[in-house]
């Protein structure tokens, strides 16, 4: 076992923000075991196994888990710590089948608790995936929570199953500098697809042209007219593909450029996320779609639970062949997590935002 340090710090929500708030720093606290009445490391009954936890990710769909109503994921619990995608390296095991040095990371369960160690029973070790370092060299350690991992296999299944690209096809993707979009990006150019990035700033599109993306558009200051018409410009032969992350305008200026037999798979609406309610379409836009027998709909990756294994492995290939890559926006430690979540809505982070917890 190696020498534990004498605190186990935490970040907790300390309230609610309620649906059409904004969340702030208050909203956040890092707290030590002795807030809780807790030793820093109880001691390990049989079939645990204690884990350093090297990475956490800051993800949009937390927003919905800072709302006291039940979305598709249960709330936070105020004054508890939060938890997410996280990876750890296991320091010490009382379990036969986990040995220390094993690398455990979230794929199928969010639930890792944000917290500088933490232990697990049997039962919730099995839900979390163990790397295999033949495959996953240490570089890819942080990407399997995030452009590897639970956004990356989003991407992978909104691209494979939902917008089922085709060569020569126009696809336009929102929120292109980010974890989803980035990998989204990629994969339809290894479809050999155009594609059109719709980001924040110049230096997002520096970024998305670094990946590989044809054409890229900044959204900010600019009404939906100029918007429309720069996609007009950069898609001359329409949109067969949008793949939306962001919702509200700018999704309706893409939109007007789809072509008949589009497909919109709906990744998240982050625009929205800070309101009371998510805006519907416009009626005659809606209309539009349904004229030209667009399919759009949302999707969710843990729908796509029992392909994991599949797309996982494919992903890594194209890693590992060159063809897919993506940044990092890395903060380091637990007190920047309200930083590192608030800035996903400010745009701060180029490629996936994570926390780096311990080297
Ligand atoms: P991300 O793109 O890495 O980070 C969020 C980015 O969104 C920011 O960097 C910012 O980039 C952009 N953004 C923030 N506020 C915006 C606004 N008001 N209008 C337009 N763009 C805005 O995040 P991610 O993890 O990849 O998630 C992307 C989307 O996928 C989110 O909507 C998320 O909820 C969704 N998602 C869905 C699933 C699913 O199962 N369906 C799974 C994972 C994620 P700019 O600088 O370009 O503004």
């Amino acid at each position: 076992m190696s020498t534990l340090p004498a605190h186990n710090k935490r970040v907790v929500l300390v309230s609610f923000v309620g649906k059409g708030n904004q969340p702030t720093p208050a909203h956040f606290a890092v707290r030590d075991h002795k807030d809780f009445n807790e030793p820093a490391h109880p001691p390990l009954e049989d079939g645990q196994i204690r884990l350093q936890t090297l990475y956490l990710s800051v993800d949009p769909y937390m927003r919905g888990r800072m709302n006291q109503d039940k979305s598709y994921v249960d709330p936070f619990v105020p004054g508890q710590p939060m938890c997410g995608s996280g990876v750890g390296r296991i320091v010490e095991s009382k379990n036969p089948s986990y040995a220390v040095g094993d690398i455990l990371t979230s794929q199928k369960r969010l639930a890792w608790p944000f917290q500088e160690y933490v232990v697990f029973d049997a039962e919730t070790a099995s839900h979390y995936t163990r790397l295999d370092p033949k495959t996953v060299p240490p570089q890819l350690i942080s990407a399997t929570i995030g452009w590897l991992g639970m956004p990356g296999l989003t991407a992978y299944f909104g691209m494979t199953d939902r917008a089922r690209p085709k060569e020569g096809e126009t696809l336009v993707v929102s929120g292109a500098a980010g974890a989803c979009g980035s990998v989204a990006g990629q994969i339809g150019k290894i479809y050999n697809c155009r594609v059109v990035g719709i980001v924040g700033s110049q230096e997002k599109i520096d970024y998305i042209k670094q990946l590989g993306f044809d054409a890229g558009i900044v959204y900010k200051d600019k009404s939906k007219e100029q918007l429309s018409s720069e996609i007009a410009a950069a898609c001359p032969k329409g949109v067969d593909i949008y793949y939306d992350n962001v919702g509200g305008e700018i999704s309706e200026a893409v939109l007007q450029h789809i072509n008949r037999n589009g497909r919109v798979p709906i990744c998240g609406q982050i625009s929205q996320y800070n309101n009371v309610e998510m805006a519907p379409l416009p009626k005659d836009l809606q209309s539009q779609l349904e004229e030209k027998h667009v399919e759009r709909g949302w999707f969710m990756v843990m729908n796509f639970r029992e392909k994991f294994a599949e797309g996982w492995a494919e992903m890594l290939r194209w890693a590992n062949d060159g063809r897919l890559t993506c940044k990092e926006t890395v903060y380091e430690g637990l007190e920047n997590v309200p930083t590192a979540f608030l800035g996903l809505f400010k745009g701060d982070n180029i490629g996936k935002a994570i926390i780096r917890v311990s080297q």
